[in-house]
């Protein structure tokens, strides 16, 4: 018993966050596009090899939408906005293997907005499989307008530019920025909060850590955002796909605080809150590195899950090297988002030399 009279028991306490949460967002517009809410799941043998602290996988990859991922979740705010802003068209960018481009055309495709893509070369990789299989022949079946950019070009002058060409013709077009991170998309990942944190109450869970591939940010951020709205203090760790730290870290910062704007409960954002491992980059944004190879081949052999090479992979590269390390030796249980990506394997055939 709690000898405290005006104490709430920690779940409903937690339960009635999630649920004064819930409501702000939905005051914002939203359509529906996700296979939600997706599973939370154990992976015991992976944590057995491992023998550190129990690991759950959030299954993002399983959002539904075009073999799914974590932009369709951003993409339920994003289309209603341009719903709402009566666009006929939405123009946005990637690199060329870009998940985000592939979630955002089939939800242009099923709500009869068509899509103009631009799709910026970071690798330099020149076989068939990498610029037009994978993603990008999925791009192909969406009926997407597809331009090909070098590696380099100012994307976000480029997708203004191509606006521009398209109001000339009498279209309407909707920019979305690159991972649909702006403040409408990350509410996707506010709202994935409260669902973990529902989920974790109903399975009894107490969770340690939150840990996710980072890229364009929107997805930390709006976690961030979520957690500190939920007023739980688990920590959060983004593994870093492109930028050094100290960029990643303000960049989800900032997003994190006009998120909150946007979502309009006006918690504070604590710049402590945001924290990203950048060591397992490799090479650079989209460059294979072999940690990576390492640990899909592990999470396929011992949970039969599909990872991707360029954010889900050198995410769980950097999970299963800080269990190693002993970083997270006091902890009971952690939850990796699987944010998705598998579909990118396929353009990634001609890069797996020597991995099986
Ligand atoms: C886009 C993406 C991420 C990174 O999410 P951001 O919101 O861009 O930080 C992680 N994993 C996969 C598979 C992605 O496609």
């Amino acid at each position: 018993m709690n000898p405290n009279p005006n104490a709430t028991t920690p779940v409903s306490g937690i339960l009635e966050r999630c649920h004064i949460l819930a409501r702000s967002i939905q005051a914002h517009p939203r359509v529906k596009l996700g296979h939600l809410p997706t599973p939370l799941e154990p992976m015991d043998r992976l944590s057995e090899a491992l023998g550190g602290p129990r690991i759950w996988v959030k299954r993002d990859d399983c959002t539904g939408l075009a073999s799914g991922g974590n932009k369709t979740r951003k993409l339920e705010f994003l289309i209603a906005d341009a719903l709402e802003k009566k666009a006929d068209t939405i123009v946005t960018q990637g690199a060329t293997q870009s998940n985000h481009v592939r979630q955002s055309v089939a939800a242009a495709a099923k709500f009869g907005l068509k899509s103009h893509v631009l799709l910026e070369d970071r690798t330099g990789f020149p076989d068939a499989e990498y610029k037009d299989g994978g993603n990008v022949l999925l791009d192909r079946f969406f009926g997407a307008v597809i331009e090909h950019l070098p590696g380099g070009t100012d994307m976000n002058a480029a997708m203004e530019a191509r606006a521009e060409d398209l109001r000339k013709t009498g279209a309407s077009p909707y920019i979305i920025p690159g991972g649909g991170s702006n403040p409408v998309g990350a509410l996707g990942y506010v709202d994935c909060a409260r669902e973990l944190f529902e989920q974790a109450a109903a399975e009894g869970l107490d969770i340690d850590l939150i840990i996710h591939a980072t890229g364009s940010s929107g997805t930390q951020a709006g976690l961030v955002a979520g957690l500190a709205a939920l007023e739980v203090d688990t920590p959060l760790l983004g593994i870093g796909v492109r930028a050094p730290q100290e960029t990643q870290e303000q960049m989800v910062y900032n997003l994190a605080c006009k998120t909150m704007d946007y979502l309009g409960m006006g918690h504070e954002i604590r710049r402590e809150a945001v924290s990203a491992d950048c060591r397992f980059v490799g090479q650079g944004y989209g460059l294979p590195t072999a940690g990576m190879w390492d640990a899909l081949k592990m999470l396929a052999e011992l949970e039969g899950l599909l990872f991707d090479p360029v954010y889900s992979g050198k995410g769980l590269d950097g999970m299963i090297s800080l269990v190693r390390e002993g970083a997270f030796s006091d902890m009971k249980n952690i939850v990796f988002i699987h944010t998705g990506g598998s579909v990118g394997l396929f353009g990634y055939r001609a890069h797996m030399e020597g991995i099986f």
